[in-house]
């Protein structure tokens, strides 16, 4: 039973640097990008990461499952950022630019396995670039 509706739920990595709540960067960039105030967060190192790990999958579907009973959210966001730990950080990459097309496969891996279970319409991707102002990435 919905109790309480929200606009979104979003899973996003634990990284402080993500939701720092002074600077609000998730929820900055989530309200510009999609128009969403509220929402849900199912926080876990790498983000989108978990549902592409067998073990961590069934965790991440059953709160996503939760979110969705329970507050109806509109969309579903994946978000995984630049220099993220639990990928290794930036230095595992040449440049930004080979760093951040390997994040949006693994966002397209992570939505087309949340796809299998709600309406693919819902499913949204987000790159969040720690290091480039936020008027930048959303242009
Ligand atoms: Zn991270």
């Amino acid at each position: 039973m919905v109790t309480h509706k929200t606009q979104a739920v979003v899973l996003t990595c634990i990284d402080f640097r993500t939701y720092d709540h002074a600077e609000r960067v998730l929820e900055q960039a989530i309200a510009e990008r999609f128009g969403v105030e509220s929402f849900d967060i199912i926080s876990l190192a790498g983000g989108a990461r978990n549902l592409l790990q067998d073990k961590r999958r069934d965790v991440v579907l059953e709160d996503l499952a939760t979110s969705v009973r329970l507050h109806d959210p509109d969309l579903i966001i994946l978000v995984n950022h630049e220099d993220c730990g639990a990928y290794g950080g930036s230095a595992q990459f040449s440049d930004a630019d080979e760093e951040e097309q390997f994040h949006q496969e693994q966002l397209e891996q992570a939505a087309a396995i949340a796809r299998q279970y709600v309406p693919a319409e819902k499913v949204k991707t987000f790159y969040l670039t720690l290091s480039k102002s936020l008027e930048h990435q959303l242009a």
